[in-house]
C-alpha cells in the first residue's frame, strides 16, 4: 500500500456543508487546508442522503443565512437549483422556512467553492486514526490504495458523529440504541407532476395512511426539486438501529430499501402527482438521524433553547424546533418564537486544544440535538468552526486558548446573525 505525506495548517475531516464552509473559510484567509472526505462527493447527507430541503432556514420569511453560507444559498438560487417553501408553523402564527434545493447542483457547487478557495480535497479516504502533541496533529486516512499521513497545527472533526474525538480518545457520548431517533432510506420519484403534488396536504393523511397500512409509520414528507420534474419523498422508517454496527447498516439498507419498492405502487395509486411516475434515485447513505456527540466545554439543552438564551460567544443560530422523533414512530415538537444561539463552547472538547468539533457532533442533550441537527443550523457551525481555526492559527493557539466572544464579534462582522 503506498504512503503519501502532507502537511497543513488545518485538517477537516467530513465533506458536508458544515465541514466545507469550514475549509473554505479558513482557505480564503490564506490558511493551508486539507479536506478529507470518505465518499467521492461534497455534501454529506445533504447530498448523499438525498435530502433535498433545508429544514430550518429562518423564520417568518426572514432567512437567516449569513456569512459564507448565504453566498452559497444566493448562487444556488441564482443556478435554479433552490427555491424556499413556507412551511406553516404548527403551534404559531407564521411559518418556518424550507429550502428545496437540487441535490446534484449543491454537490458541485460546494466542490467548484471548495476548489476556487484553495482547499486541497481529499476524496474516498477515511480517517482512521487522529493523535495531537504539544505542537501539532498526526492525522491518518485510508484510501482504497493508499495511505495518507498529515501533520497540521489543528483539526476540525466535521465527521457529523464526533468520530475523529472518539478516535483521539475524547470523552464523546451516544444515546442508548432503544432511544435513538429512527433512521430511512430518502429515495426520489421522476416524472412528478409538482404542481399537483405541492397542493397535496399530506401532513393530514400520514396518521391514517399509517393506519391502513400505506405508510411503514407516520411519518411522510415530499420535496419536489426546484425546476424539474422530480420529487424527492422521506417515507421509510427503522427503529433502533446502531449506525456504529456494520452488520446492523446493512440489515438496515436492504428492510428499507425493500419499503421503498412496496411503497412506491400504493404511492403511484393515491398520491396527486405521483400517477405516472417511477423511482429515479434511491439514496446512496443511510439516514442516521443520531449521532455520537462530544462532551464538550458546554452542554447545550432543550431548555437553553426554549427560553432563547442569548450568549456573549454565540457563533451560530438556530430556527428549527425541538423535533425529536421517537422510536415508536411519535415526535416531540416545540417551536421558538425567534431563532436561539449556539455558543462557541459547545464545539471545544472537555480536555481538547487542536481538535474542535462542528455540525452535529457538539455537545448537546438529545431535545437541543434534535433541533439543531438541521443542515442550515450545522453550516452556520461549519463557518464558526472554520473562523475559529483562523483566529487559533494566526495567533498560534489551540482552539481552548480563543477568546469566543472575538469569534462572535468576527462572525457578526461576516454578516452571520448572531
Ligand atoms: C432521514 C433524515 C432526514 C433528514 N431531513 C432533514 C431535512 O429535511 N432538512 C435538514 O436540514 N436536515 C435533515 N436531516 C438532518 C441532517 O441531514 C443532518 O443532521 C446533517 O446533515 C448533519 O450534518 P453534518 O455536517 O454534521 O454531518 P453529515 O451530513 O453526516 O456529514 C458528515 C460527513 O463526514 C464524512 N465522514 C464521516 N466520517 C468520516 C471519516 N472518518 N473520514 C472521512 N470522512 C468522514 C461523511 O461521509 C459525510 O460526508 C435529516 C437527517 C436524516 C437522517
Amino acid at each position: 500500500m503506498a504512503k503519501k505525506s502532507y502537511a497543513a495548517d488545518l485538517v477537516v475531516v467530513g465533506g458536508s456543508a458544515t465541514g466545507v464552509l469550514a475549509a473554505i473559510c479558513a482557505a480564503r484567509k490564506n490558511k493551508k487546508v486539507i479536506l478529507i472526505e470518505k465518499e467521492s462527493y461534497l455534501g454529506g447527507l445533504a447530498v448523499g442522503s438525498l435530502m433535498g430541503q433545508l429544514t430550518g432556514c429562518g423564520l417568518n420569511d426572514r432567512a437567516m443565512f449569513g456569512g459564507a453560507a448565504k453566498e452559497i444559498i444566493d448562487e444556488l438560487f441564482h443556478n435554479n437549483g433552490a427555491k424556499y417553501y413556507p412551511m406553516p408553523a404548527r403551534t404559531k402564527e407564521g411559518n418556518i422556512m424550507l429550502l428545496r434545493y437540487n441535490v446534484e447542483s449543491l454537490g458541485y457547487l460546494l466542490e467548484q467553492k471548495a476548489v476556487e478557495a484553495g482547499v486541497t480535497v481529499l476524496y474516498s479516504c477515511t480517517v482512521v486514526s487522529a493523535e495531537e502533541d504539544e505542537g501539532s496533529c498526526h492525522v491518518v486516512a485510508r484510501g482504497l490504495f493508499d495511505t495518507l499521513e498529515i501533520e497540521s497545527s489543528l483539526i476540525i472533526d466535521a465527521t457529523g458523529n464526533a468520530s475523529v474525538a472518539h478516535l483521539m480518545g475524547l470523552e464523546t457520548v451516544t444515546p442508548d440504541i432503544d432511544e435513538r431517533m429512527s433512521v430511512a432510506l430518502i429515495f426520489k420519484m421522476g416524472n412528478v407532476d409538482c404542481e399537483k403534488l405541492d397542493e397535496f396536504d399530506w401532513v393530514s393523511v400520514r396518521d391514517s395512511w399509517h393506519e391502513e397500512g400505506i405508510l411503514p409509520s407516520k411519518f411522510l414528507a415530499f420535496a419536489p426539486c426546484p425546476n424539474t420534474n422530480e420529487a424527492i419523498i422521506n417515507a421509510t422508517y427503522r427503529a433502533n438501529v446502531d449506525q456504529e454496527s456494520t452488520e446492523e447498516v446493512t440489515q438496515a439498507l436492504m428492510e428499507l430499501r425493500k419499503q421503498i419498492h412496496d411503497i412506491i405502487p400504493r404511492f403511484i395509486k393515491h398520491v396527486p402527482g405521483l400517477e405516472h411516475s417511477f423511482l429515479s434515485a434511491t439514496a446512496p447513505m443511510l439516514g442516521v438521524r443520531d449521532a455520537r456527540r462530544i462532551k464538550g466545554q458546554f452542554c447545550l439543552t432543550g431548555e437553553d433553547i426554549m427560553k432563547m438564551e442569548a450568549y456573549e460567544d454565540a457563533v451560530a443560530p438556530g430556527c428549527w424546533p425541538i423535533d425529536v422523533h421517537l422510536p415508536d414512530g411519535g415526535n416531540v415538537w416545540f417551536e421558538t418564537d425567534k431563532p436561539y444561539a449556539i455558543p462557541y463552547w459547545t464545539m471545544v472538547p472537555q480536555n481538547g486544544g487542536r481538535l474542535l468539533v462542528t455540525g452535529r457532533g457538539i455537545d448537546t442533550d438529545e431535545s437541543a440535538f434534535s433541533a439543531i441537527r438541521v443542515i442550515p443550523t450545522c453550516m452556520g457551525l461549519g463557518e464558526a468552526a472554520g473562523e475559529a481555526a483562523v483566529l487559533a492559527i494566526s495567533a498560534s493557539k489551540t482552539f481552548d486558548q480563543i477568546d469566543g466572544k472575538e469569534l462572535h464579534a468576527v462572525l457578526r462582522s461576516k454578516g452571520v446573525q448572531v
